[in-house]
C-alpha cells in the first residue's frame, strides 16, 4: 500500500462523508436548509422544490449550480444560511488527525461546501490547523466537482502537480476528472466498480494508517 501512494506528495480530501462519517448526517441537516432556501427564494411547496434540487444536482452537480444559472442567485448568503448546522455530535478523531499530520506533503481540504462550512467541521472533528490549504466552492469560481472546470481552478489556485496527488472523495463522480488527469483515487464509501476508482475503504483512518504506518 505504502509503494501505491510513494510518488504522492500532495493530498487532497474531500471533506462531508469523508473526513467523517455518514452516520454524523450532516448533509441532512443541510438538505432541510437548502430545501427550505429553495422554497422561500422560488415560492415553491417541499416537493416541487426536492425535485428542483434532485434536478440541480444531476444537471449542474449541486443544488447551488442549479440557482446560480437558471435564477442568478446570490451564493454569499445561501452558502452562509445552509451550512449554519448543529456539530454537536460530530466526534472528534485524534487518531485521524495523528494520520492525516504524517503524510509526507501538502495536505488540502476542497469541498463543493463552503470554506466557512469546512473550517467549522473540521474544528469539531479536531481537524484543525493540520491543513496546508482549505478550499471550498467560492474557490473554483463556484464550479462544482464533479466538473473539470473545478479541478482545473484548484490546480491553478493551488499549484500543485496532478500526477504527484492523491485524491480521497466519498463520492465517486468526483474521481473521474482526478484519475484522467494522473491523481492516485481513492473512494472513501462502499464500493463501486470503475476504472476511475485505484483504492476504496469505509475507513480512512485505518487506509491512511496503512500509508503512514
Ligand atoms: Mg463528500
Amino acid at each position: 500500500m505504502k509503494n501505491q501512494f510513494s510518488h504522492v506528495s500532495t493530498w487532497v480530501f474531500d471533506l462531508d462523508n469523508t473526513l467523517y462519517p455518514p452516520e454524523c448526517a450532516l448533509f441532512a441537516q443541510i438538505e432541510i436548509k437548502m430545501t427550505d432556501y429553495v422554497m422561500r427564494e422560488l415560492g415553491v411547496n417541499k416537493a416541487r422544490a426536492n425535485y428542483l434540487r434532485d434536478h440541480y444536482w444531476q444537471t449542474y452537480g449541486t443544488t447551488l449550480s442549479g440557482m446560480m444559472r437558471e435564477h442568478e442567485i446570490d451564493p454569499t448568503p445561501y452558502l452562509f444560511e445552509v451550512h449554519d448546522i448543529n456539530l454537536d455530535h460530530v466526534p472528534q478523531d485524534l487518531i485521524l488527525r495523528g494520520h492525516i499530520k504524517s503524510l509526507p506533503g501538502r495536505k488540502i481540504v476542497y469541498t463543493n461546501g463552503s470554506e466557512f462550512h469546512a473550517d467549522r467541521v473540521l474544528e469539531a472533528r479536531g481537524l484543525s490547523g493540520i491543513f496546508d490549504a482549505i478550499y471550498g466552492i467560492e474557490h473554483s469560481d463556484f464550479h462544482p466537482k464533479p466538473s473539470s472546470e473545478a479541478y482545473d481552478a484548484i490546480i491553478a489556485r493551488d499549484k500543485f502537480a496532478p500526477q504527484t496527488a492523491a485524491m480521497f472523495e466519498d463520492d465517486h463522480r468526483n474521481l473521474k476528472v482526478p484519475h484522467t488527469i494522473g491523481m492516485r483515487t481513492v473512494l472513501v464509501g462502499p464500493k463501486v466498480e470503475g476504472d476511475h476508482i485505484h483504492h476504496q475503504t469505509t475507513d480512512l483512518t485505518a487506509f491512511l494508517s496503512q500509508i503512514v504506518g
